[in-house]
């Protein structure tokens, strides 16, 4: 006997930056990926869909061999082999937390599945996480080296994944955990004065990144800026989004639970 599932999946990121140690290489931050596997298991969310980001694993190895920028010359092959093996280190840690709590994950490798066009997801194999999702199982996927049809290959991030999959799964909501509160009037790590705003439309974001582009405030930069593009995607599809902070215990539960939480809620308005 199986159980089938039917409910709208919620697409859960878990930040580099959350679980691992960003200051030194291939470090896990052992202590969040457990707590956060536990938070997970307590909510018993009915159909859930996990993206992990890369962190001090996936970063520098891709860096050093100029993944993201594309195929140059032939000794980058054995720097995407690096790349994908530095994701999958980190990404066994994470599912060995997830496994022994319970939790019925199972990984799918973004490198296996995923072709990309220029930087953009353009082909990926969906059948075996909508049939995952179907019986219960808790697909697992993470930022990695992908193959990429006009520059041989590239780095696909975990975020554009959330909205991607958020999109073509028909999710009810994205959870973003990130290691600040939610989205700021600045980044909160280089300007004390940065307000955290609790509520924002499309609209509104736009304007917020118009600052932005007309440089006159440098707002929303770095990592979340990435993020707000890669979510409005899936905010115009009507995926309610969230962003909390995961490194605070109990922020991920409480999302997952649907129950009022710190963080910044991004609407279609
Ligand atoms: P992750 O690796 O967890 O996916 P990133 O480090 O790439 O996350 O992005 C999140 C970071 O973006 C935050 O730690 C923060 O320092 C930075 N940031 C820049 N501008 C803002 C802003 N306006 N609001 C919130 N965070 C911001």
């Amino acid at each position: 006997m199986v159980r089938m599932m039917s409910v709208k999946p919620t697409v859960l990121k878990l930040g580099g930056s959350v679980i691992t140690d960003k200051e030194k290489p291939l470090t896990p931050n052992l202590e969040a990926i457990e707590r956060l596997a536990t938070e997970i298991s307590r909510a018993k969310v009915s159909s859930l869909i996990l993206v992990h980001g890369g962190g001090s694993f996936g970063h520098p190895v891709a860096e050093r061999h100029g993944i993201a920028g594309g195929f140059v010359d032939s000794s980058q092959i054995l720097g995407f082999a690096e790349t994908h093996l530095a994701m999958t280190l980190l990404n066994s840690w994470v599912m060995e937390a997830l496994i022994s709590r319970n939790i019925p994950a199972v990984e799918v490798h973004p490198s296996s599945c995923v072709v990309t066009k220029a930087d953009r997801i353009h082909n990926m194999e969906l059948k075996p996480l909508k049939k995952m999702l179907k019986m219960g199982f808790v697909p697992v996927l993470y930022g990695d080296a992908v193959l990429d049809s006009k520059k041989g290959f590239t780095i696909l991030s975990g975020d554009q994944l959330v909205s991607s999959l958020a999109i073509k799964l028909g999710a009810s909501r994205i959870i973003m955990g990130a290691d600040v509160d939610g989205l700021y009037t600045a980044d909160p790590k280089t300007n004390s004065s940065a307000q955290l705003i609790d509520h924002v439309t499309l609209e509104e974001l736009k304007s917020l990144k118009h600052k932005i582009e007309g440089s006159k405030a440098t707002d929303v930069t770095g990592g979340m800026l990435g993020k707000m593009r890669e979510v409005t995607f899936a905010i115009e599809h009507n995926i309610e989004t969230v962003i909390v902070n995961a490194t605070k215990s109990g922020r991920v539960y409480k999302a997952l639970k649907g129950e009022e939480v710190i963080g910044t809620i991004i609407e279609k308005g």
